[in-house]
């Protein structure tokens, strides 16, 4: 798919969000499974940034992932099914 029609809302994540970097995957997901649960509040959506496609009003989350020697644009869309709120142990 192409990015460049994507336009940004805003950020997911908050200040105080920022370093928490445990993820919720209770049926045993990953961190970039399709069928990954959208955690508000867990990493890594903590750090992303919410786009909505100027073509197809679809809204997509973006997460830059930087490891030691790369850095990857990480993309999926934001399937409304997947979101949850779960409060952290
Ligand atoms: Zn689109």
């Amino acid at each position: 798919m192409s990015i460049d029609h994507l336009a940004l809302l805003g950020a997911l994540g908050s200040e105080a969000s920022w370093e928490r970097l445990d993820e919720f995957h209770p049926d045993g997901t990953h961190l970039w499974s399709p069928d990954a649960p959208i955690a508000l509040g867990w990493h890594p959506y903590t750090r992303s940034s919410l786009w909505q496609c100027a073509q197809c009003s679809g809204a997509f989350l973006r997460y830059t992932e930087y490891g030691g020697y790369y850095v990857e644009e990480r993309i999926r869309p934001l399937l409304a099914d997947l979101i949850v709120n779960p409060e952290h142990s």
